[in-house]
């Protein structure tokens, strides 16, 4: 199958979360497969990594962006399988951040993944690749599959190519005013509620969603979720709910190359299920010391590798540490709000011994932390999928979880009384700080009883949250969605 993927961001090119992580491992994984061609379309920003041995494709083309007409380069790398391609205009990408700087959004994101979209589908052209199925990650790429039925509706070059838009956070949306319906170059005719039109302007996202031949979202209890529960579909549960029958839920995997505690290079000693009791201390001690925390193996130890926002609940998580400091140690690495990073270097500054925080993206950091904590809390609001609780458990870390979206979907709760003979980690009951501090609790009060601590570590690390199955199952939805 020709398959091109189209996004904002991929690991290891250029990565703000786990939108890169999903697109860069599954695009591997369907280049891996037999009969599969996938070209990886990225813009190509300022500072993309790995890209030294860059190829420039000769020549340039042209994507009209309201009244102005932009050039167009291409450059590409052959990454393992799979041809990326960078999308290059210096007005629109080459700038120091993705999508926003501290003072906030680009004010010009409109345009930027109007050209980037329409810049996908040219760019198919400008190298003579006719996809089957062209795959669209969240409300930056929404508008190529509108730009199928439409602009490019008789487009020859595109009559087999059918369009699959995956949601992976639905907060996102892309909503802008109706001058940038006109900037994309839409006919006003379709300015519809049943079509582009939402309240008063254009939602890139709502667009993909009406437009794209299938629909999917992350995880399958998320997919339940955002049709059902207006704060969660954030305004667009209707439209999903009408989508039904084309809109599905896929589990993402994670990279076990990237993930890999056994060969981890950033570990004192690698482990597995069979070795974690020996090594997994000595990555904590590691930890405890890179992070300037008392250096005591004894002592549980909570990790968190999050963005820091609202949908994250760690607002609520502020208080628990307050609470637990003197029992557990916490390392917090996020950056995010300001407010938030600011009330978490207080804490980590009224108990240095016990709550360390670090402000930034750092890779290296978040590997040490969740090979050297015993617990990772996920306190989320809503998660449509989640990556951190998979990685936490094949590092043998305890994820403490909010029973939402793809966390129910991922990690097996324990339960007192039962013989938790499949138990990964702990689920929160009650979304508030008491019910965050109470399965913080029951984890601790399990945390001495090695008999079945260890059962749990060792659930969770042979849990199977490879990509094996997802990216079968993504296949399996491109079949369908291409017949
Ligand atoms: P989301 O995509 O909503 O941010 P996920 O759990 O799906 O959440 O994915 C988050 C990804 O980003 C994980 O790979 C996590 O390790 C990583 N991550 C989050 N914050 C940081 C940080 N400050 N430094 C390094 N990695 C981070």
């Amino acid at each position: 199958m020709n398959i091109v993927m189209a996004a904002s961001e991929a690991f290891p090119f250029c990565k703000t979360g786990g939108l890169a992580d999903v697109v860069g491992a599954l695009s591997q994984q369907l280049a891996g497969r037999k009969s599969n061609t996938v070209l990886l379309f990225l813009p190509h920003y300022r500072n993309v990594r790995r890209v030294s041995s860059l190829k420039v494709v000769p020549g340039v083309y042209y994507i009209p962006v309201g009244g102005k007409i932009e050039q167009v380069t291409l450059s590409y790398i052959n990454w393992g399988k799979v041809l990326v391609f960078f999308v290059g205009n210096r007005k629109y990408f080459d700038r120091p951040e993705l999508y926003r700087t501290k003072s906030g959004e680009y004010v010009d994101n409109d345009e930027r993944f109007i050209l980037f979209s329409r810049a996908v589908l040219e760019g198919c052209k400008f190298v003579g690749f006719r996809p089957d199925i062209i795959h669209c990650h969240d409300w930056q790429t929404g508008l190529i599959p509108a730009y199928l039925k439409t602009v490019y509706k008789l487009d020859a070059f595109f009559t087999r190519t059918r369009s699959l838009l995956t949601i992976h956070n639905i907060a996102y949306q892309g909503h802008y005013s109706y001058d940038s319906f006109e900037k994309a170059g839409f006919h006003p005719v379709d300015f519809v509620p049943n079509k582009f039109e939402y309240y008063g302007g254009i939602s890139f996202l709502k667009s993909g969603i009406v437009f794209a031949d299938n629909v999917n979202t992350v995880s399958p209890t998320y997919a339940k979720e955002v049709q059902s529960d207006p704060a969660l579909g954030f305004g667009l549960e209707g439209l999903l709910k009408y989508r039904r029958k084309n809109f599905y839920g896929i589990v993402n995997g994670i990279d076990t190359e990237v993930w890999d505690p056994e060969m981890d290079p950033l570990l004192p000693m690698g482990y597995d299920a069979a070795t974690f009791s020996k090594n997994k201390p000595i990555a904590k001690q590691q930890l405890q010391r890179e992070v300037d925390l008392e250096e005591n193996t004894d002592k549980p130890l909570v990790g968190i590798v999050s963005r820091l926002e609202y949908q994250k609940g760690l607002d609520l998580a502020l208080g628990v540490i307050e609470k637990l400091h003197n029992k557990v140690q916490f390392v917090v690495l996020g950056c995010g709000d300001p407010s938030l990073e600011k009330q978490y270097r207080t804490l980590a500054k009224k108990y240095p011994q016990n709550v360390a925080y670090v402000s930034k993206l750092d890779e290296d950091l978040a590997h040490q932390i969740y090979a050297g904590a015993d617990l990772f809390l996920m306190p989320s609001r809503y998660e449509p999928c989640g990556l951190s609780q998979m990685i936490s458990m094949k590092y043998g870390t305890l994820p403490v979880v909010s029973k939402v979206g793809g966390l129910l979907d991922t990690v097996i709760g324990y339960k007192a009384g039962s013989d938790n003979a499949a138990a990964t980690g702990f689920f929160i009951d009650k979304f508030s700080t008491a019910g965050i501090t109470a399965a913080l609790e029951t984890a601790l009060s399990l945390y001495p009883n090695k008999k079945v601590w260890n059962k749990l570590v060792k659930n969770a690390m042979l849990k199977d949250n490879s990509w094996d199955k997802s990216a079968q199952d993504y296949f399996e939805l491109y079949t369908k969605t291409v017949a």
